[in-house]
């Protein structure tokens, strides 16, 4: 009766152990394909190279456009002067200062206007890599049986 008893307890034991160490491995491995998924979001903006390959022209204003309407840059709202040098976005064709878009464009990779993404129809390098995969989990170890004595 007694050692009945004994065997019982020490098999739930052993049963307990087994399914608290498949819960374990089980958690951290999920714990560590969330990290690989949440990876921190990373900087949108363009780098120096990019916003500087982008075109530069000196500003005219139309020859229709004599009158009191004004090129206005969106960015500080300021009307463009004649001769005043420019940038051009290559996707959407909107124009702004050059100190302005700069430092927009350090911040977002988007017109100001149209938020055209010039990531995507400007071919930036932006040094981002893919994700590399999880590595696969390592083999799990055969488990033994306890020989209960
Ligand atoms: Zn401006
Ligand atoms: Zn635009």
């Amino acid at each position: 009766m007694g050692v009945g008893a004994a065997v019982l307890i020490a098999v739930a034991a052993c049963v307990l152990l087994v399914i608290g160490a498949l819960y374990v491995r089980c958690v951290s491995r999920r714990f560590n394909a969330t990290v690989a998924r949440n990876s921190p979001p990373k900087i949108t903006g363009l780098g120096s190279p990019s916003i500087a390959a982008l075109p530069t022209v000196a500003y005219q204003r139309p020859r229709e456009d004599r009158g009191t309407s004004r090129t206005l840059c969106s960015v500080c709202l300021g009307a463009m002067s004649e001769g005043e040098l420019v940038r051009v976005l290559p996707a959407c064709a909107h124009v702004f200062h050059v100190d302005c878009i700069d430092a927009w464009l350090r911040a977002r990779a988007t017109c100001p206007v149209c938020r055209s993404d010039l990531k995507l129809s400007h071919l930036v390098d932006t040094g981002e890599s893919e994700i590399p995969p999880p590595p696969p989990p390592p083999p799990s170890p055969p488990i033994s049986s306890t020989t209960v004595v």
